[in-house]
């Protein structure tokens, strides 16, 4: 989609730090946490509302979040999605916050 931040990130190799089929990660550019990724599906989807939730988008969400933790050794982590902008969410292309204390492994 034109004009989405995230739907350009999703063509910036240089700042991807892990992809499966349909979802991305990258740092969060303002971090609130010692490790704050974003989670994102490669297609333009406004919020968590509008994804169906049997999708293939929806399970690559969820094991990209999983491989994250399994190949940084994250002991633990929150996963976290603002809903709408009376939800908080600003940039309305879904995303979850992968927010954790720390990694075992350095993260590239
Ligand atoms: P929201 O409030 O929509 O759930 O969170 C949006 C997040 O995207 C914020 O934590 C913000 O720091 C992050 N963000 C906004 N613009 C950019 C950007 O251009 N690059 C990256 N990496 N993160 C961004
Ligand atoms: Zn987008």
């Amino acid at each position: 989609m034109n004009d989405c931040i995230f739907c350009k990130l999703a063509n910036t190799p240089n700042a991807i730090i892990a992809e499966n089929q349909h979802a991305f990660a990258i740092r969060d550019i303002n971090p609130s946490a010692p490790i704050h990724l974003l989670v994102i599906p490669k297609e333009h989807i406004r919020s968590l509302n509008q994804i169906d939730a049997k999708s293939e988008t929806m399970n690559a969400i969820i094991k990209l979040a999983q491989d994250l933790s399994n190949d940084y050794q994250i002991a633990g982590y929150k996963l976290n999605c603002n809903v709408e902008s009376a939800g908080g969410q600003e940039v309305m292309h879904l995303h979850f916050h992968f927010l954790a204390k720390s990694s075992d492994k350095s993260i590239a």
